[in-house]
């Protein structure tokens, strides 16, 4: 038996999902713990992942109330923590380099950079997609033949391809008081544009020589045909995207290196080796600016899915900028007393498709107990200190060390519940350590340390505990 209570499935179109409206975690009820634990499973039901999440507060769809947006979601308290987390271990594999500079640009840019980047041209024509292998047509230069027989040009299967539509990816909007066409802004489709445009200021500013890079985390909107998974696709996402310049000629070294070092990054945020694969586009997938691409793809229980992919655009994006601007946006190597535009090799993860694999690779359950075996660096708790029975004597010591840990790490405390109920809510989430303090602790000044994914306890010196926690979080075995 799961450890969710289904007491009514709801299918919600708009949202695109179903999950379960009045599902009670057990740990929230007063039914006794179950104690059959049997093989442990990961998660094959996306519903279970989107119900712990809303009952956790990790992920509430938008506008709930209103009955909810399609593919838009809000990130709940334990939701934002994990999210912040994953992006500053991004940021941080980053910039603690000397050779990546940090940039923050602007969602609305000068509507002439989406026509240099190729996105008012290339995305206004009537699209075709295909269901199946998700690959999109323009209907006007597709096989007339194909597009009467509904047939994919790209995976060759019938009935899978959407009806032609006129369709911009890019949301369009307004600057200023009147709506013409003289002032339209696009919300960005991707965030690498503020990098590009950008390239001269922060290389001269921050006095950097090629081969350098520039990261940016930042909020992209695309209005996109086929939404949906849950926070797989959505129309409003964020990504975390670092631009690599280079010198012509050294770009493949340089797209190798970036290639072993995204997955890396992925392995050690705890992340199953085996759930993870590159996959390189090939001559029909590969964009036309593009030299070679791969993503990492992660598997997801609906299938194998783009997590990241890693390009090398060749000289595409400065080069047209440079022509459409104007501006020289040439690269000197004062060295070599030689002028030259940059290759780019592209690193472009989106942050909620990173943090829905942190979710999906996490989840585990035995029959039992559901917990979520995070890397303690994604957690969005390090520990929770439960005091055994809220006693003064109890609560007072319990708050002592609860405040001592806080200065150094991201833990919490909870006192309701039996104490087996409360470590199984911190399972939940995905908090490593349970600390508890009982009477013992107040005569010896040890505690209870147990661990979220073997359940083993250990009694340590309270006073030791947060350098105990800090030496096993950086330890961490994945
Ligand atoms: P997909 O084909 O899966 O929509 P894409 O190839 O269009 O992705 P890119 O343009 O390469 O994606 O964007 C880089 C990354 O940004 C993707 O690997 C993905 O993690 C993320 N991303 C792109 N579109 C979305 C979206 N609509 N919702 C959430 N994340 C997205």
């Amino acid at each position: 038996m799961n450890t969710y209570q289904k007491s009514c499935l709801c299918v919600d179109a708009d949202l695109g999902f179903c999950y379960t409206l009045s599902t009670k975690l057990m740990s929230d009820t007063n039914a006794p713990v179950e104690k059959v634990a049997g093989p442990v499973q990961d998660l094959k039901d996306m519903n279970v992942l989107v119900s712990l999440c809303k009952q956790r507060g990790f992920v509430f769809p938008s506008s709930e109330v209103y009955g909810g947006i399609n593919a838009c979601w809000d990130y709940g308290p334990l939701g934002i923590e994990l999210k912040r987390n994953i992006k500053e271990l991004w940021w941080r594999s980053m910039t603690d380099r000397e050779d990546v500079e940090g940039i923050d640009a602007a969602i609305l840019m000068h509507p002439r950079v989406w026509e240099a980047s190729g996105h008012v041209a290339g995305f206004s024509d009537p699209m075709v997609d295909c269901k199946n292998c998700k690959a999109r047509f323009r209907a006007d230069k597709m096989d007339a033949d194909k597009l009467a027989a509904n047939e994919c040009p790209s995976c060759g299967k019938k009935g899978t391809l959407t009806e032609p539509r006129q369709f911009n990816l890019m949301f369009k909007t307004h600057m200023g008081p009147v709506e013409d066409t003289a002032n339209v802004v696009y919300l960005r489709p991707e965030t690498a544009q503020g990098i590009y445009v950008n390239f001269l200021n922060v290389q001269q500013s921050a006095r950097q020589k090629i081969p350098f890079g520039i990261a940016q985390i930042g909020k992209a909107f695309r209005n996109e045909i086929t939404p949906g998974n849950f926070i797989f696709r959505t129309r409003e996402f964020e990504q975390m995207e670092m631009q690599y310049f280079v010198k012509p000629g050294s770009d493949m070294e340089w797209f190798e290196k970036w290639k072993a070092e995204r997955i890396q990054w992925h392995l050690d945020n705890g992340i199953r080796k085996e759930k993870l694969r590159f996959h390189q586009h090939g001559d029909g997938e590969l964009a036309h600016y593009a030299k070679a691409a791969f993503d990492i793809e992660y598997e997801f229980p609906f299938g194998w899915q783009e997590l990241e992919g890693i390009h090398n655009r060749s000289d595409f994006d400065l080069g047209r900028h440079q022509e459409f601007s104007g501006k020289n946006l040439q690269y000197f190597d004062e060295a070599a007393k030689e002028k030259y535009i940059p290759y780019i090799v592209e690193t472009s993860a989106g942050c909620d498709r990173t943090l829905l694999v942190a979710l999906a690779d996490a989840y585990r359950f035995d029959g039992d107990r559901t917990w979520m075996q995070f890397h303690p660096n994604l957690s969005p708790y390090k520990a929770a200190i439960f005091p055994l029975m809220k006693k003064p004597e109890l609560t007072e010591y319990s708050d002592r060390v609860l405040a001592d840990l806080k200065k150094t790490l991201r833990v919490t405390s909870d006192e309701a519940g039996s104490i087996g109920k409360r470590y199984r809510r911190q399972d939940e989430i995905g908090t490593p350590f349970g600390v508890t303090i009982d009477y013992d602790t107040i005569t010896n000044h040890t505690v209870t340390l147990r661990h979220r994914d073997t359940m083993a306890q250990e009694r340590v010196p309270a006073e030791k505990l947060g350098e105990i926690l800090r030496e096993k979080i950086a330890h961490w075995k994945v």
